[in-house]
């Protein structure tokens, strides 16, 4: 006997998870171009330019670019694909990959303000995204590109946020995934990595380590590395951060962003999302200044702009901001150029300033951040401290991670106030009534 399911006709509404949603858009990518001799090549899954192997990113169509209205982002799906016309892939709602990552708070932070002293700033809160990271945003185009290309088997090198995203966004939509990680990830997110189904391989050596076998593998198997050959694309989810942000002000400009820097691509890509909103007259294109914030551990690019230099001397990284960890970061040279350019700089602070960061964060605005949040706090602390960030100009910090991903990294000093037995003399005998 077959039983026939009767599906009811979804009936949308604004309440309802909007997991894709709107209308097909048309591409508006034109291409890819070399961001260092400016070669250009037609829009294919590939991530370095052939003359000098220096990396490849998507270029656009400005005439499409500039058709886009602010009217026509604000109708569409409350998520990151309302910016689907100013994206590389994911045009039709009915193929791209989403768990409806984007969208997520930007709060106003006054309680944080009064503490450093600054007028106004806002916490852009990506850890309210579907698997907590702002990786979702990345991972959502990476993997509608790779299922535009025809791609099977998707893949990664990551610090662990990575990989959840991956595999998270690869279960939804049924695609085989090969995740990579070093073996000494915090064990909540190797768990959170491996919990849907597919292959996580944990690697004995560092994420550079990981990355370089992941480049090895990608020159062999026909599979969607989201950071290695379909990196051009990946990147660019990362604009979303910018635009959201721009569209949350009321379509203006902040004065100054704070953005953790792992690879730098974050950083450069909400760079590259102000100057193109300005461009393309969404937004007054006025001055930003951005900056970076690393871990003291693992901190190449700060230690570049210190020293005035564009060139990022690897080093191996020793921190407890793993999602931070990568001592050879590929757009660590653009993310110091961006920040020269902008008037901006970058800072980096030691473990014991993440865990302050931390806390500060979690006790004045309730938002309980992972280790790159800390970092990012915290360097807004020394950036402020050293007069290079202005605290009377509008500030934006961002956390790209939930706390609940590295709770070891508080688990020492975020403690019950005291233990007690169940009753009511020894609840008043702790001094807490
Ligand atoms: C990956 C990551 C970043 C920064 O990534 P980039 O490689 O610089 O683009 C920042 N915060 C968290 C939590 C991350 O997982
Ligand atoms: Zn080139």
């Amino acid at each position: 006997m077959s039983l026939t399911l009767e599906r009811p006709t979804p009936t949308p509404s604004r309440l309802v998870v909007d997991l894709a949603g709107g209308q097909p858009v048309r591409n508006p990518a034109a291409g890819l171009s070399c961001k260092h001799c400016g070669a250009t090549y037609s829009l294919s899954p590939v991530h370095v330019c052939e003359q000098c192997w220096a990396p490849l990113e998507i270029s656009y169509d400005e005439k499409l670019l500039a058709a886009v209205t602010r009217e026509a982002i604000e109708a569409g799906p409350r998520n990151l694909w309302r910016y689907a016309a100013l994206l590389p892939a994911g045009h039709d709602p009915a193929t791209r990959v989403s768990l409806g990552a984007g969208c997520t708070p930007l709060r106003r932070s006054d309680r944080l303000a009064a503490e450093l002293g600054m007028r106004s700033l806002w916490v852009k809160d990506d850890s309210a995204n579907p698997t907590h990271s702002f990786k979702d945003r990345v991972v959502s185009v990476a993997l509608s590109a790779a299922r535009e290309y025809g791609f099977t088997t998707v893949a990664c090198a990551s610090t662990g946020n990575l990989a959840q995203a991956v595999a998270a966004h690869a279960a939804s939509a049924g695609l085989r995934y090969v995740v990579l990680i070093p073996a000494d990830l915090e064990p909540a997110k190797t768990v959170a990595a491996a919990v849907y189904g597919g292959s996580l391989v944990a690697v004995e050596g560092s994420y550079d380590d990981v990355n370089r076998l992941c480049s090895e593998i990608a020159s062999e198997e026909e599979w969607a590395f989201v950071n290695v050959n379909v990196r051009p694309f990946y990147a660019e989810g990362s604009k979303t951060l910018g635009y959201e942000v721009a569209e949350q002000l009321g379509w203006r400009l902040p004065r100054q962003v704070v953005v953790p820097i792992a690879s730098g691509s974050l950083l450069t890509k909400i760079d590259k999302a102000f100057t193109e909103l300005g461009r393309i007259g969404l937004v007054e294109a006025e001055p930003y200044a951005v900056f970076g914030a690393q871990a003291t551990g693992c901190s190449p690019v700060s230690t570049a702009f210190r020293d005035g230099t564009d060139d990022v001397s690897p080093v191996k990284p020793s921190t407890i901001a793993k999602s931070l960890a990568i001592g050879n970061p590929a757009d660590g040279a653009y993310a110091v150029s961006v920040c020269r350019r902008t008037g901006g700089a970058v800072a980096d602070v030691s473990d014991e300033e993440i865990v302050a960061g931390i806390r500060l964060l979690a006790r004045t605005e309730g938002v309980f951040a992972e280790t790159a949040g800390g970092v990012t706090v915290s360097c807004l602390r020394k950036l402020l401290a050293e007069g290079r960030l202005d605290p009377d100009a509008e500030t934006v910090v961002y956390n790209t991670g939930d706390g609940l991903k590295t709770t070891d990294a508080v688990a020492s000093v975020a403690v019950p106030a005291a233990t007690i037995k169940p009753s009511y003399g020894a609840f008043c005998r702790a001094g807490l009534a």
